[in-house]
């Protein structure tokens, strides 16, 4: 799969806004976001001017790059979202919340998305008992999200779960930290997810 090797931290600053891609340093005052709250590049502090479609671009690929997803798996994404029953947004908003990786993430066994996306690449999770070693696993309310005893010494798990109080896990989850387990009570209702997303550019970005 492509993969995106430079720092991450330049694209909080393209989209102007933290989207906390790096674990616990976004959470310090290293965080370049903070420092240099501009977009990167030469023409970075110049005034953009922005016309409608670049509004809905820049929110599409902030969403995309919140939750680490390429082009072509967001569009599937946005076309599913679509064929839902309910408002599109929210629908595609919740396709993205119920990936493996992101229930990982959520519960505090990993850092960042993207290293709960490396931990179960390599296995180091299971979904009622079994196995699941692919990041975009769609989980369910009702599901049980564990480690298993053989990777529980692992230390970016043990690291993330001593640090996870600063962002706090979602209401709608129920994690037991010192067994390795938790359990998604529900899928977040509009008003769990963040307010700063405009999930509904997105549905005009490609509805043209
Ligand atoms: Fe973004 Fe985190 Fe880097 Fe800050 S430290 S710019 S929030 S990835």
């Amino acid at each position: 799969m492509a993969r995106y090797r430079e720092s991450v931290c330049r694209f909080c600053r393209r989209e102007t806004s933290k989207l906390f891609l790096k674990g616990d340093r976004c959470y310090t005052d290293k965080c370049s976001a903070e420092r240099r709250n501009y977009p990167p590049g030469q023409h970075g502090q110049r005034r953009a001017k922005h016309t409608d479609y670049g509004v809905q671009l820049r929110e599409k690929q902030k969403v995309r790059r919140i939750y680490g997803v390429l082009e072509k798996q967001f569009r599937n994404y946005v076309h599913l979202a679509e064929k839902r029953k309910g408002v599109t947004g929210e629908n595609l908003l919740l396709l993205l919340e119920s990936r493996l990786d992101n229930m990982v993430y959520q519960m505090g066994f990993a850092a960042s998305r993207a290293e709960a996306r490396q931990l179960v690449n390599h296995g180091h999770f299971s979904v009622n008992g079994r196995r699941v070693d692919v990041p975009s696993f769609r989980t369910k309310p009702g599901m049980v999200i564990e480690v298993p005893e053989k990777s529980r010494q692992i230390a970016a798990i043990d690291d993330s779960i001593k640090t996870v109080s600063r962002r706090g896990i979602p209401e709608w989850l129920d994690v037991d930290v010192s067994n390795f387990r938790g359990i998604i009570k529900s899928l977040p209702t509009r008003d769990l997810l963040p307010p700063t997303i405009r999930e509904q550019l997105i549905v005009e970005f490609y509805s043209k």
